[in-house]
C-alpha cells in the first residue's frame, strides 16, 4: 500500500484528499471501457475516421463492449476486418485484473483485482435464492475513517475510474458466464418475458441481478466516476440493470446526496449506524461535519426514495456502544420524525485484527429488531456471508497485517485534518 501523502483538491465542493491520479497507460493506447458512446466517437474521429464512420464504429464498438462483452477487437465480427488491428492498434478493452478468486462454501465469491497500474481493491458477488448482489469497490482504501471499518485502516490510494468500476461488473458477467452466446441474439430480440419493465434484461434465470454499491470507498466522494460509471450500467445499449436494482451506500455525504438523486437515481443506503451525536462521532466521524439531524433532512429531500422504493439505513451491532433498546427507540423516533420511507438492515458487526468493538449478543440484536419491527418498520439482520473466505461487503480487504493502536490512532488523526 502507497504511502503517498494526502492533499486537498482546491474548488471542490467537499474537498476530498485524492493522493495519486490515475497513471496513464505506458502503450499510449485508450482504455475504451468506461468511455460514452459520445466519447468513443469523438477518439475514433480524433485517430482519423470520418464523422459519420466514427459515429457508427462507436455504435458497432458499444454493442459488442456492453451487450457481448468482447475482450478482442477481432471478435467484432460486423467489423471491416482491416478495421480491426487499427482499433487494436490505438485502444484496448480493459478488465481489472484477478489476482485472487476466492469460493465460499456458501457461494459467496471474492475477488482480490488490480488496476492497470498496480493498485489491490476488492469486489464481492452474494448469491442469494431470488436474486444475486455484486457489491462493487468505488476507490482504491478510503479518506473516511469510520471505526469499525476496516477499509477506514487503509489511506486512500485513489478514485477508481469508470472503466475500473463498471469493469467490475463486467468482469463478474465474465466469471459467472453471462454475456449472451455468440449467435445468440441481442437484447433488442429477446423474448419480451427476458426483458423488464425498464427495458433492462430480466432477472430470470440470471445469476447477477442487483448491484451495491458496498465496496471499498465513499461513492460519494467519488462521484462522477460513479455517476458515469453507473449511467452504463443502467444504459439501455449499455449494461442494461435497472436503476431499481443497484444501491448507492454513503456514509452521509450530504452535499453530494441531492445530485445523487438527481443525476444517478439509484437506490439509497445510508450508513447511520448510531442515534446520538456522541456515538456517531466516534464510529462514524463524518457526522463531526454533517450531523444527523442535517443527514435526516437529507434523506427526507431525496428525491426517488417512495413507500416503494425505501431508504435503506445500514445500522452495525456494535456490543455496548449503539445496540440498547433506548438506541432502538430512538431510531424509530427518528425515521418516524423525519417521515422517511424507511427500512433498517441490522449488521453483525464482522470483528478484523485490531478492531477496537465487539459485535453484539444475537439476542440483543433480536430485541433491537423486535423493537424496530414492531413500530411498523422492516429490520431485517442480515446473514453474514462467505465468512470462511473474508467476504463481508464493507469489509473489502484480504486479511491485512495488524496495525498497532497508535498507529490506527495516527492514521485517523490524519484522515481527519484532511477532512477539515
Ligand atoms: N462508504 C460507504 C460504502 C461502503 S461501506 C458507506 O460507508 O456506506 C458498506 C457498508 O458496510 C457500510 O454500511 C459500512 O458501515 C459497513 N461495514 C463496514 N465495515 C463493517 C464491519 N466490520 N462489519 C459490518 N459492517 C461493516
Ligand atoms: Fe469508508 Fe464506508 Fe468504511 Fe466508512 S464505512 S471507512 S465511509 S468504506
Amino acid at each position: 500500500m502507497s504511502d503517498t501523502k494526502l492533499m486537498q483538491i482546491p474548488g471542490h465542493i467537499d474537498p476530498v484528499p485524492v493522493p495519486r491520479d490515475v497513471t496513464p497507460r505506458e502503450d499510449g493506447r485508450v482504455d475504451l471501457i468506461g468511455l460514452p458512446k459520445k466519447r468513443i466517437a469523438e477518439l475514433f474521429e480524433v485517430a482519423g475516421l470520418d464523422t459519420k464512420a466514427a459515429k457508427l464504429r462507436a455504435k458497432q464498438v458499444f454493442h459488442w463492449l456492453y451487450h457481448r462483452g468482447v475482450t478482442d477487437f477481432a471478435a467484432m465480427t460486423d467489423i471491416a476486418k482491416t478495421m480491426r488491428p487499427w482499433l487494436a492498434e490505438r485502444f484496448v478493452i480493459g478488465r481489472p485484473e484477478i489476482v485472487e478468486a476466492q469460493h465460499s462454501t456458501d457461494g459467496t465469491r471474492k475477488w482480490l483485482l488490480r488496476t492497470a497500474d498496480g493498485h489491490d481493491f476488492e469486489m464481492v458477488f452474494i448469491p442469494d435464492a431470488d436474486r444475486g448482489t455484486l457489491c462493487v469497490s468505488s476507490q482504491v482504501g478510503c479518506t473516511l475513517n469510520c471505526r469499525f471499518c476496516h477499509t477506514g485502516t487503509m489511506r486512500l490510494v485513489r478514485n477508481l475510474t469508470a472503466g475500473e468500476i463498471v469493469g467490475q461488473v463486467m468482469l463478474a458477467r465474465d466469471s459467472l458466464g453471462e454475456w449472451p452466446k455468440s449467435g445468440q441474439a441481442d437484447l433488442a430480440a429477446l423474448d419480451d418475458d427476458l426483458v423488464d419493465e425498464d427495458g433492462g434484461y430480466s432477472a430470470d434465470g440470471r445469476l447477477l441481478t442487483n448491484i451495491v454499491m458496498m465496496g471499498m470507498g465513499e461513492p460519494l466522494y467519488n462521484f462522477d466516476n460513479v455517476r458515469d460509471a453507473l449511467k452504463l450500467v443502467m444504459d439501455g445499449d449499455g449494461l442494461a440493470l435497472s436503476k431499481r436494482r443497484i444501491t448507492l451506500s454513503t456514509s452521509g455525504v450530504v452535499p453530494q446526496m441531492e445530485r445523487c438523486a438527481e443525476e444517478i437515481g439509484v437506490n439509497l443506503a445510508v450508513s447511520l449506524h448510531a442515534v446520538t451525536k456522541d456515538v456517531r462521532d466516534e464510529i462514524v466521524p463524518i457526522n463531526k461535519k454533517y450531523g444527523i439531524e442535517e443527514l435526516l433532512q437529507a434523506c427526507a429531500d431525496y428525491k426517488g426514495a417512495s413507500n416503494a422504493r425505501r431508504i435503506t439505513f445500514e445500522y452495525v451491532m456494535l456490543k455496548d456502544k449503539n445496540d440498547s433498546d433506548e438506541d432502538a427507540h430512538e431510531l424509530v423516533r427518528l425515521i418516524k420524525h423525519y417521515k422517511l420511507p424507511a427500512k433498517v438492515n441490522l449488521i453483525p458487526f464482522n470483528p478484523w485484527p485490531g478492531a477496537a468493538y465487539d459485535c453484539s449478543t444475537p439476542e440483543r440484536i433480536k430485541s433491537f429488531s423486535n423493537i424496530v419491527f414492531e413500530a411498523g418498520i422492516s429490520a431485517p439482520v442480515r446473514t453474514p456471508r462467505g465468512r470462511d473466505i473474508d467476504a463481508a461487503c464493507g469489509q473489502l480487504k484480504t486479511a491485512a497485517e495488524k496495525k498497532s493502536r497508535a498507529e490506527l490512532e495516527r492514521l485517523y488523526a490524519e484522515k481527519e485534518k484532511a477532512l477539515g
